[in-house]
């Protein structure tokens, strides 16, 4: 049973009235894990939004202390975290409103997201540092919603096992898969052909492949239609952002990797797209506005009026496919073997391409080189078909290794 489906309704729990009237006095209480990023101010966005439906009990952040003290004044929720112990020392006493206690330390925060009155988690640290409280509040049974991608491609088998042991459950923020998870609903599992994940093509789809080795930073930050964080936006330019989320597909919805497909759409209206075996095709579209997936994930099973854009329908307007170019962004190729191998192939793809992403970003390491890098470790890698953690954190070590010492 994919660990999306199974989704117990506790989105309700706590509330005192029901929750589709408009007063309700005891909202769900949310945990936002990266509170000051691009999915957590946009989660705060949906929150502030929701009449009280949804409040924040928790913002976590690594070093951000400006921003998050802001929201913390804003917001008062019963805790802020701070994860870098370093930056911590600034924050007095006065900085906080009244109610609002100050942790510290990654231990600190994957004890809070465990705490018995969080309600749902929305995992928005970005790259593998994300799995540590992802796993804690998985393994408290929580609900969570899931940005973090990384967490599923590092460790998805490990990670869907423990949901499905502690009567946790994953939801998806992630675009996509927030789409597929709407059009699953059309049909049953065992009636599905394809799915298939859109991609913007990001900011060099009509490139020539010998342009993009020169590529600088600034460029590939420059996204087209979707603003995120530096990291993401990367991950798009390069395509490895599909790669990733063709594991993090695989996972979630636990199908094989030969039924995933990618297909280019330069609008990122259609989010993505199921084939259901008599050949119908069903997809979610809505403009590119992740306030959509972030609430759909905090309201699910229901849905609630909200802050993101609408379509306007009284404009004509165009909506464009083509099949994805496998050799200008040899990524994808990465992603389709990871999804197929499974076991530590994902951990190693992720932890190559963080270490690579920094190093372009820092300037050490040509654009075309960071898939190059991720296909090098994966190939040099020891695979193991069915790791335990400890072997998924040891290689996660040894491909940022091997990609810090490439030249
Ligand atoms: P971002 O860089 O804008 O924000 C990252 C957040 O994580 C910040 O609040 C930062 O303080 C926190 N953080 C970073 N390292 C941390 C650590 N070691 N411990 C604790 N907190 C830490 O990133 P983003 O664009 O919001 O992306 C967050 C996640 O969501 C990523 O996994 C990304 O792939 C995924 N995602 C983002 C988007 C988007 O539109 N931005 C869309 C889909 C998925
Ligand atoms: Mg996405």
């Amino acid at each position: 049973m994919p660990v999306s489906a199974s989704h117990p309704s506790c989105a309700d729990s706590r509330t005192a009235t029901d929750p589709t009237t408009r007063v309700v006095r005891d909202g769900l209480r949310v945990a936002v894990l990266g509170s000051t990023g691009s999915i957590g101010t946009n989660t705060l966005d949906v929150i502030a939004a929701s009449e009280g439906r949804f409040e924040p009990w928790l913002l976590a952040a690594r070093r951000s202390v400006a921003s998050l003290l802001e929201q913390a004044q804003r917001f008062r929720p019963a805790w802020v975290a701070v994860v870098d112990p370093a930056v911590a020392g600034s924050i007095g006493a006065a900085a906080l409103p009244a109610g609002t206690r100050l942790a510290v330390g990654e231990d600190a925060l994957a004890d809070l997201v465990a705490d018995p009155a969080v309600d749902r988690v929305v995992s928005a640290i970005v790259g593998a540092a994300g799995l540590r409280s992802t796993w804690a509040a998985l393994e408290a049974g929580k609900t969570v919603a899931l940005a973090n991608k990384e967490t599923l491609v590092m460790a998805g088998p490990l990670v869907t096992r423990l949901a499905a042991r502690s009567g946790g459950a994953i939801l998806p923020v992630d675009s996509e898969h927030s789409a597929i998870h709407q059009a699953l609903a059309a049909g049953a599992a065992g009636e599905v052909a394809r799915i298939v994940l859109t991609a913007s093509g990001g900011p060099f789809r009509t490139r020539t492949s010998e342009s993009l080795a020169a590529v600088t930073p600034e460029e590939a930050l420059r996204h087209p239609t979707w603003s995120m964080g530096p990291k993401i936006t990367v991950d798009s330019a390069t395509m490895m952002n599909k790669a990733l989320e063709l594991v993090e597909a695989r996972w979630l919805f636990g199908v094989p990797a030969e039924k995933l497909a990618v297909l280019v759409h330069p609008q990122s209206i259609v989010h993505s797209l199921v084939e259901f075996v008599d050949g119908s095709v069903v997809a979610q579209m809505s403009p590119p506005d992740m306030r959509l997936p972030i609430q759909y994930a905090l309201s699910y099973p229901r849905r609630l009026p909200g802050p993101a854009r609408r379509l306007d329908f009284s404009q004509a307007f165009a909506l464009e496919f083509e099949p994805p170019d496998e050799d200008r962004f040899p990524a994808l190729r990465l992603g389709h073997a990871a999804a197929a191998r499974g076991g530590t192939a994902g951990a190693v793809l992720n932890a190559a391409n963080e270490e690579a992403v920094g190093r372009f970003l820092a300037g050490s390491l040509r654009f075309t080189d960071i898939a190059a890098a991720c296909g090098r470790a994966l190939d040099a890698h020891p695979f193991q078909a069915d790791p335990t953690l400890d072997d998924v954190l040891r290689l996660d070590a040894w491909a940022r290794e091997e990609v810090r010492s490439w030249n």
